[in-house]
């Protein structure tokens, strides 16, 4: 779906969560102009055209009760012409509750992403986060109930998370069936409390590899639950970059994630065929930033293995005859062992 991002610098949010430097990954600090985000809307939107407005970077529904009102009463008359289809949010689990969803549907709200970042309790403590997992169920399962489209935001890696608490928490969001999900591992931005605690070792990173492993399981479960993963890993950013410290960040983090599931794909084909066909246009992917499971193939003895054929569905691998995803969903015929 076509996005139309206006951000909201995180003015309206009181809260102050350990990892959180919205003026430090954006170089846009101040909450726009409603004029501003009109005469912006009127350039960019198409005359006719689905996608949605969508206001990013702050906690919209604790922004002053006004500004919600202009913001969405200036993108609901997009909607009404039909240069665009809905209107899209970020917020907290807190601050939504039964009245501001109804008051947001009957602005014309469609979709509603919620920071969720963790669904167990101590790392949301640990982490300034100032609520329960429990509201985030809460607000999940209203908005879903209410005729919402819901994405879920996790961050596996905040302070007291290990891998197991990472796919606990996406096991957790994949039950309340959200929308889609997005994934952003942790890392320290320079001016959060995050960088303190990293600067007198009180909180370590994941490493980069061990960060794609997690995610790769993560992705994995999204795709056997078919719940679509609409972005893995940090925006690439100058600003962002200027201000990271340390952590998992990559700039092609999600195709790092993709090739880890291809990696794993292959080995186990591998095992059963000594040829493995897949579309040409999966091939990057199956290869990995910088070909980097080329040389793993080789260290496999598996460099000459690998071949494309336009009959093979993107996202599948054929060994032997048969068709399989690379993702591990089971496929009609048979699935991994
Ligand atoms: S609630 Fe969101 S915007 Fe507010 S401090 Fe936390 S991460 Fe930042």
């Amino acid at each position: 779906m076509k996005i139309y991002p206006v951000f909201i610098p995180n003015a309206g949010c009181p809260h102050r969560c350990l990892f959180c430097a919205q003026d430090r990954t954006t170089a846009q600090q101040l909450l726009p102009e409603a004029r501003e985000v009109e005469r912006w809307l009127e350039r960019t939107l198409p005359q006719r055209g689905g996608g949605e407005i969508a206001f990013y970077g702050g906690t919209f529904t604790q922004l002053p009760l006004a500004r919600q009102t202009c913001y969405l009463g200036l993108a609901g008359r997009f909607v009404a012409t039909g240069r665009v289809a809905g209107i899209r949010l970020s917020t907290r689990p807190d601050a939504l509750d039964d009245n501001c969803i109804a008051r947001l549907q009957a602005a014309g709200v469609t979709t509603i992403e919620i920071g969720c970042q963790s669904f167990n309790s101590s790392v949301l403590n640990r982490s300034g986060r100032g609520h329960t997992a429990d509201d985030s169920i809460s607000a999940i399962r209203r908005c879903c109930h209410a005729g919402l489209q819901v994405g879920v935001q996790l961050m596996p890696g905040l302070p007291g998370g290990d891998a197991a608490e990472a796919l606990q928490s996406l096991r957790r969001s994949l039950e309340l069936k959200p929308s889609f999900v997005r994934i952003y591992p942790t890392v320290v931005i320079d001016g959060t409390a995050l960088a303190d605690l990293w600067k007198t070792g009180d909180f370590t990173p994941w490493p980069l590899d061990e960060t794609v492993d997690v995610c790769a399981d993560m992705l994995q479960l999204c795709r056997l639950a078919d719940i679509p993963v609409i972005r893995i890993g940090l925006q690439a950013d100058a600003q962002l970059e200027a201000n990271f410290l340390a952590g998992p960040y990559h700039p092609a983090f999600g195709q790092l994630v993709r090739s880890r599931l291809w990696r794993r794909a292959l080995l186990r084909a591998g095992t059963h065929s000594r040829s493995i066909s897949i579309n040409p246009d999966d091939l990057s992917d199956a290869l990995g930033h910088r070909a980097e499971n080329r040389e793993w193939l080789a260290q496999h003895g598996m460099s000459s293995c690998l071949v494309t054929d336009k009959t093979i569905a993107r996202g599948m691998l054929r060994t032997s005859g048969e068709d399989f995803y690379f993702d591990a969903r089971p496929a009609q015929g048979g699935q991994y062992g």
